[in-house]
Parts: C-alpha cells; sequence; structure tokens
C-alpha cells in the first residue's frame, strides 16, 4: 500500500491570497476597495483557476465612491 496524503490538497495560494480565496468561499463578500490587489486575485482565481467569482455592487458603507465586491458563487461551481 502506498503511503501518502490522505487529505486533499486545498492550499492553492499561499498566505494573504489563499486567505482572499478561502473568504471567497466561505460565502463571504470581498470589497474591492478594502485592498487594492484583490482586483488582480480576482482576475487570476477566474483565469488560471476557473473559479465561478462573480461581481456585485458593495455595499459596505465604508466607502462613499460606488464599488464592486467580489462573491463565490456556488450555484456555477460545477467541479
Ligand atoms: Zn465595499
Amino acid at each position: 500500500m502506498l503511503v501518502g496524503y490522505t487529505k486533499p490538497i486545498t492550499q492553492e495560494f499561499t498566505g494573504e491570497k489563499q486567505e482572499a480565496l478561502d473568504k471567497l468561499k466561505s460565502g463571504a463578500l470581498l470589497c474591492s476597495f478594502e485592498n487594492d490587489i484583490y482586483r488582480r486575485w480576482v482576475f487570476e482565481f477566474k483565469t488560471k483557476q476557473h473559479y465561478p467569482i462573480e461581481t456585485l455592487v458593495c455595499d459596505c458603507g465604508n466607502f462613499t465612491r460606488k464599488h464592486k465586491a467580489y462573491y463565490y458563487e456556488w450555484a456555477l461551481d460545477y467541479r
């Protein structure tokens, strides 16, 4: 019998990037104004990993300018 990891590898990214992905997967919204880098990460999640991440108008109330939030669309996750 082969000895190996029984746990599937869920860690695809490292550090804060993985945290952002975990947050999305947990159903939380990711406010695009909280961190400028989210836009780049989300683009990467979508294009490289094909995660069904959608955008909506953020209503966090922390910023006066209209902006977007990202969310994980589980209905589109066929994997
Ligand atoms: Zn916001």
